[in-house]
């Protein structure tokens, strides 16, 4: 998945420190590396790495990072290991000029363009897309000389999901994929334009929201102002795996309004937490139960569990608590230390829970390995019944564009019916939202759904592809 975020001042301030609050409202985006360049218009000064933003930097790394333009990164790995080369920003200097690009997505062609620039005598130094993004740019750049004309003849070759930020020299890129799988907007204020992967990071900055980045748009932010311009694709359709002709439309990932975008966030004009809300109801409509009280898994499940209480008129409890001082990336070595995960991160509360008819309402199930383990935990805490409600519909399919989902067969639901699933997870009862009510609670059709239906939106026959199934 992954943040960027980005800043042009156009009166002449330092920008570091605000990207760096810029990343920290970013931070639920990815937890494993962080990074900032910033260019004062001829050179480009960048720090990055691996740990949460305030881990990564502090007073003197920010003050050495001297720019009025800037653009920044949190990272969750999808493709590449842990190391800090693979965290981002990822600059390149070139006789151009110093590149620094921040990519939040995932390309399912990566590695045929890796091969191809290799053939041609390119090194590479991570194994990260964004490197692929400026090898090419950088050749198309030596080509042209024009940028404009070198990041549409960039753009062209990419397939998958791209939210990115390049920053050349005195300006900023910010660009949306032709589908809009991850979202990406403008900010302004007096003094400066924003660009970021979510609006709650402009509210931290005081800093008013001008719109989204539409799908397939190029924006460039200079001292002149925004100037935007269209990715040229010529793929206007491809034929999938099952011989259909799939014509190339906008499909915004759903669990970025499921799970992974902040509840405080609107993305595409659609407020996030409405959304949870939505899908709470919903779940209340399609799966009734006679319960005592209506408990979230915290934090993942609080809204939808709001709107299932409030829609099913069964009263809203914290039946668990969450450590708040475990990140999502808490790292456990060892089998026995990820049995004890989800008692440290979460814990019963007894008093509520004892002798009860219980709803435990969630996002997602993905493994299953998480709903097992809090079923087991409410049961023990003394609740009479526990029935499991799930806020998107079963993940049957992996999915290519970012968001880290395992492979085909580790997915419970990819190949089991509902009756089994819950027999594995040990509730007495488990009913997911379905596809027609996600849509309804999101209230927008230019959804991808690949990883609920199996049905992807651009062509998928790539060799990066092979490993998820
Ligand atoms: P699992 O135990 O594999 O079924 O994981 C499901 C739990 O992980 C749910 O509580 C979700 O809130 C959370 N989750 C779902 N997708 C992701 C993801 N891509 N990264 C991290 N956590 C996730």
């Amino acid at each position: 998945m992954c943040g960027i975020f980005g800043i042009f001042s156009l009166s002449g301030e330092q920008v570091a420190k605000k990207i760096y609050y810029g990343l920290f409202s970013l931070q639920h985006r990815g937890q494993e590396g962080a990074g900032i360049a910033v260019s004062d218009f001829q050179n480009i000064y960048h720090y990055k790495n691996i740990g949460l933003v305030t881990e990564v930097f502090n007073d003197e790394i920010l003050q050495n990072l001297i720019g009025f333009l800037g653009i920044g990164h949190v990272r969750y790995s999808t493709t590449g290991g842990k190391a800090v080369e693979n965290c981002q920003p990822f600059v390149v200097r070139s006789s151009f000029g110093n590149i620094a690009i921040a990519h939040n997505g995932d390309l399912l062609n990566s590695e045929e363009l890796r091969i191809e620039l290799e053939k041609r005598g390119h090194i590479f130094t991570s194994s990260t897309d964004s490197e692929v993004i400026a090898q090419l740019l950088v050749r198309e750049l030596l080509k042209t000389k024009d940028v404009i004309e070198a990041i549409k003849k960039t753009l062209k070759r990419l397939v998958g999901a791209y939210s990115l930020l390049i920053m050349i020299n005195d300006r900023i890129f910010a660009i949306r994929d032709p589908w809009g799988f991850k979202p990406l907007c403008l900010g302004r204020d007096e003094d400066n334009i924003y660009v970021s992967s979510e609006d709650c990071a402009l509210s931290t900055l005081n800093a008013n929201f001008v719109r989204d980045v539409e799908p397939g748009e190029i924006v460039e932010i200079s001292k002149d102002g925004i100037e935007v311009y269209k990715i040229e694709n010529d793929e206007e359709y491809f034929i999938n795996i099952e011989g259909e002709k799939v014509y190339r439309k906008a499909a915004t990932c759903m669990f970025e309004y499921v799970y992974f975008a902040r509840p405080d966030s609107t993305i595409d004009g659609i407020s996030v937490y409405k959304v949870r809300k939505n899908i709470g109801r919903e779940l209340a409509k399609e799966h009734p139960v006679d319960a005592d009280l209506v408990s979230p898994i915290p934090d993942s499940g609080n809204t939808f569990a709001l709107g299932y209480s409030e829609s099913s008129k069964i009263p809203y409890c914290e039946g668990l608590m969450k450590n708040k001082y475990v990140g999502r990336t808490f790292i456990l070595p060892s089998q026995t230390e990820r049995e004890l995960a989800v008692r440290l991160k979460l814990s019963p509360i007894k008093a509520v829970l004892e002798g009860k008819r219980v709803v435990l309402v969630d996002d997602s199930i993905v493994r299953g390995t998480t709903s097992r383990r809090i079923v087991e935990m409410v049961r023990k805490a003394g609740a009479k019944e526990v029935h499991l409600r799930i806020g998107c519909p079963k993940i049957i399919s992996p999915c290519y564009y970012g968001i880290d989902m395992p492979t085909k067969r580790e997915l419970i639901a990819s190949n089991k019916d509902i009756e089994k699933i819950r027999k594995e997870i040990g509730a007495d009862s488990l009913g997911y939202i379905s596809l027609e009510g996600l849509i309804k609670a999101i209230g927008r059709k230019d959804l991808c759904l690949a990883c609920l239906t199996g049905k992807y939106p651009t062509r998928t026959n790539f060799k990066k592809v092979m490993k998820y199934n």
